[in-house]
């Protein structure tokens, strides 16, 4: 029988994601203890309400309400509460008691990641994170260690499952937003407030959190440029899927040189999208999430799976545990973040892209001409043009214009858009939409 040398380990939160942490440890122990190489014995499991009913259960003897008090002498602490208070300061002192740390806590890593790898580089410690992005998928060590020697171009990943089950609900069964997000409610997919997940917040914190790893850049949640789905309506979806297209909500990150000044730097973004139905995102569905990556070396690479859920996402926990004991056993300091590059986030305005705009026109001849000129003088250049139904009675007659665009920028595209609207001849703009993916 092989003596261990014996790691302490505190849970800092029992619910979703912890009471499973908690119970695959006690379950598995020994196994996960050969693999590590140390024992794995956990000390405690912080929670606010000692009495909560908790599925799996907990034995009575290891809640504590005194977070603090468990971190002391503790080898590694795993954090699972969610929030940015008091999960910051616990894990600083975790940090500073000299524990590793583990966190799933995308929000906090988002807000004041800088300041806890500060912290654990200081002291040697090691944070690892791996829940904090795509639940049970892994991409956080793949972005860190596998792809290290190689040079990431650009990341479009789908890292949002409640906008995924809704858009792909109204794709496949016609539902409309309203509908589709009470469907994703009563299912459990979103939460009682799905202010989060529909208006991009969460798909924005991930995407600061990938493009910080895949660029060696501090990307701060501020610097991302979000929009939610809740401008999506289901005459787009139609037709998308009419033109070859599916709507995701896109969380885009890309390192860029901008057209205007030449600096290279990197952009980060989350906005509904149109895609192409051959990529490969679009056969993600459901609530599934998926991170689809360019190299330089690799070329492509999707990792794919469950973004959620307790059991899966405590899966990548215990994978984090695992690396933490063997580096306890093996010594040495945390490998620091990497952000050796430093590079510039670029505003939105310098972005390229493609887009798709559906225009309501009059239907009179020389319309099309004066549609096209109109894109031409702000630099953006029409590639493909479908018009159809034509208005009919006693209102004069109307018809909508499908518009897909070359490559242009956020800006030369915001200032087509203006001067469309003030046109004599289009009645509306109905829609815009970026096309990523090509
Ligand atoms: P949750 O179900 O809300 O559980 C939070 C736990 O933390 C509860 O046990 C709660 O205690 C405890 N807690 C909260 N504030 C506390 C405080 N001040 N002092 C002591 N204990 C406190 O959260 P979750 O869904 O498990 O998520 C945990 C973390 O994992 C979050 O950062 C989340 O973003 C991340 N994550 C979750 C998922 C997922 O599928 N759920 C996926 C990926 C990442 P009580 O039980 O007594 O209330």
């Amino acid at each position: 029988m092989i003596e261990y040398r014996n790691l302490r380990i505190a849970l800092l939160g029992a619910g979703n994601v912890g009471a499973q942490v908690a119970s695959l440890l006690l379950e598995h122990g020994d196994e996960l203890a050969s693999r590590a190489g140390a024992g794995l014995e956990l000390v405690g499991v912080a929670v606010r309400n000692v009495d909560a009913e908790r599925t799996p259960t907990i034995p009575r003897h290891l809640l504590t309400t005194d977070a603090e008090q468990l971190i002391l002498g503790a080898d590694i602490v795993i954090e699972l509460m969610g929030g940015l208070e008091p999960a910051r300061t616990l894990i600083l002192q975790a940090i500073n008691s000299g524990a590793d740390v583990i966190t799933g806590n995308k929000a906090l890593l988002a807000t004041h990641g800088a300041e806890l790898f500060d912290a654990a580089e200081q002291v040697g410690a090691q944070l690892y994170y791996e829940a904090a992005v795509g639940g049970a998928i892994p991409i956080i060590r793949p972005l860190r260690d596998s792809l290290a020697g190689d040079r990431v171009k650009r990341i479009l990943a789908i890292v949002n499952g409640t906008t995924n089950f809704i858009l792909d609900l109204m794709d496949r069964e016609d539902a409309s937003l309203e509908s589709a997000l009470a469907t994703a409610t009563e299912l459990g997919y979103a939460e009682a407030d799905p202010t989060a997940d529909i208006e991009g917040y969460d798909a924005a914190q991930k995407v600061s959190i990938l493009a910080s790893l895949a660029f060696h850049t501090n990307i701060p949640l501020e610097a991302v440029y979000r929009e939610g789905i809740t401008k999506v309506t289901i005459e787009q979806v139609d037709a998308a899927r009419k033109a070859g297209y599916v709507v995701k909500l896109l969380a885009i990150c890309e390192r860029l040189t901008d057209g205007e000044t030449g600096i290279d730097g990197v952009s980060a973004r989350v906005y509904p999208a149109l895609i192409p139905v051959t990529h490969p995102l679009a056969a993600v569905h459901g609530a599934n999430n998926a991170v689809f990556i360019e190299a330089e070396a690799a070329g492509n690479l999707m990792f794919y799976g469950a973004g959620a859920g307790g059991l899966q996402t405590a899966s990548a926990v215990l994978g984090d545990l695992v690396s933490a004991a063997r580096r306890h056993v093996i010594g040495g300091p945390g490998v620091a973040e990497s952000t050796h590059a430093n590079l510039p986030v670029l505003p939105i305005a310098h972005v390229t892209t493609r887009y798709q705009i559906t225009l309501e026109v009059e239907d009179q001849p020389g319309v099309l001409a004066v549609i096209a000129t109109l894109f031409s003088a702000h630099n953006v250049s029409v590639e493909t043009l479908t018009q159809s139904a034509a208005g009919s009675g006693d209102a004069p007659a109307t018809a909508t214009l499908v518009i897909g665009t070359h490559e242009a920028t956020e800006a030369a595209l915001a200032a087509t858009v203006t001067a469309l609207e003030t046109n004599q001849v289009v009645r509306s703009v109905v829609s815009v939409l970026r096309v990523e993916g090509l």
